[in-house]
């Protein structure tokens, strides 16, 4: 029962408006080689407009649902290439043979970016499944509830002049939202003028929340060791709940030293993979907060064991990037306090672009998500709402 007997992996590629950003939206990592005068792309290095979508049939007729959002054309590949034709015939039941079969099978490449958010696309399209067939969400296949509803934080506040932040900041609180975090704009190639910016943003956000509204602020890896040491000696003045990927993934020593030397929790592991990777970042004491991403980590069954990882080092898992397969993770554990929330929004970066393709994902409600005991898996399926604005490879 309940053999896979098709794997299908899809690429969905928006063909819609693209909304307008601002130049200095967000710091990340490819900024010091886009400096200006040598290259003026400094910010489409950022984008990305295309989702892997994964179906898997079985052969008692279910149909589980993954996805994935880094890379989809090189993962549809390898799903295609190489997970497929491993799976095919496996029982969903056994889903940690087949995720050993995946990794294992992968193992001289695919260990970590596209291979493992491949394996992670396919083994989420299984717990869909797995959930299907018992008729149960999949949260209670992992442990069930551990609260009636999840608190959730609104995650945007991109850079961008300061009276339309504040505006946006301002809707939040409106919205109900007790927590929201923001993205510096300014990096290294910026001196000590774009310190100064990144204060006033942070200042600005706070200045319309208060100081009953928790801010984060993330960099997505946009600053080297030298400038996060100078920077942190500001932000540390600004009482975030957390300051997110500072430094590049590779510098683990970077994040326990920023971790050890400055009072902001230090966050991350949004591109880190694995049960081994997280096991490297929770021994060496580098991240206040653990930020797997599902669609990347290796899916649910990986999630799972990090998550009870981080449990025993009782470093809080709080997942990057919203979305159901997350939320599952995070209702079933103690030690997952609050969600990550991308709100519905006009394309812009690429963030929100599963909310185009997908129906049923959980809206917030006053700053919560709750998630229905009645819709078996992960509760969504594919929409046909925006289909003439993507253009599908199959
Ligand atoms: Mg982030």
């Amino acid at each position: 029962m309940s053999k896979i007997v098709s794997v299908k992996a899809k690429v969905y590629k928006w063909t819609g408006p693209v909304q307008k950003i601002h130049e200095n939206f967000c710091t990340n990592a490819a900024d010091i080689v886009n400096q200006e005068n040598i290259s003026n792309d400094r910010w489409t290095t950022y984008k990305f407009h295309s989702w892997l979508v994964v179906e898997i049939e079985t052969s008692d007729g279910l149909v589980g649902l993954g996805n994935a959002a880094l890379s989809p054309e090189p993962c549809k590949s390898v799903v295609d290439t190489y997970l497929a034709p491993a799976i095919i015939g496996e029982s969903i039941w056994d889903y940690e043979h087949i995720w050993q079969k995946m990794y294992r099978q992968t193992l001289a490449w695919g260990r970590k970016g596209v291979g493992m958010t491949a394996i992670s696309a396919v083994d989420i399209a299984i717990w869909d499944a797995l959930g299907k067939s018992a008729k149960q969400p999949v949260f209670k296949l992992l442990g069930g509830k551990t609260k009636s509803k999840l608190p959730c934080y609104a995650s945007k506040l991109y850079s961008q002049p300061l009276d339309s932040l504040a505006k946006e900041a301002k809707d939040y609180v409106d919205q109900g939202f007790k927590a929201m975090k923001l993205r510096l704009g300014w990096g290294p190639t910026d001196g000590a003028e774009g310190m100064h910016k990144n204060i006033e943003l942070i200042k600005t956000v706070r200045s319309v929340v208060g100081d009953n509204v928790d801010l984060m602020a993330d960099v997505y890896m946009g600053w080297t060791f030298e400038y996060a040491k100078r920077m942190m000696r500001l932000i540390d003045n600004e009482n975030l709940r957390w300051l997110e990927e500072p430094v590049i993934a590779d510098d683990i020593d970077g994040y326990a030293d920023l971790k050890a030397s400055c009072r902001t929790p230090i966050s991350g592991g949004e591109h880190e993979y694995t049960l081994f990777g997280f096991r490297q970042l929770l021994e060496k004491k580098a991240i206040d907060v653990v930020q797997f991403d599902t669609n990347r980590v290796g899916g649910i069954t990986q999630a799972h064991k990090i998550s009870a990882l981080a449990e025993a080092f009782q470093i809080p898992v709080i997942p990057h990037a919203g979305q159901v397969h997350n939320f599952h993770i995070s209702m079933s554990s103690v030690n997952a306090p609050i969600v990550e929330y991308f709100p519905f929004w006009p394309v812009e970066i690429g963030n929100e672009l599963f909310w185009y393709i997908f129906d049923g994902e959980p809206q917030a409600k006053n700053g919560f998500i709750e998630l229905e005991e009645n819709k078996h898996g992960l509760g969504i399926k594919l929409s046909n709402k925006y289909l003439d604005k993507f253009e599908i490879i199959e």
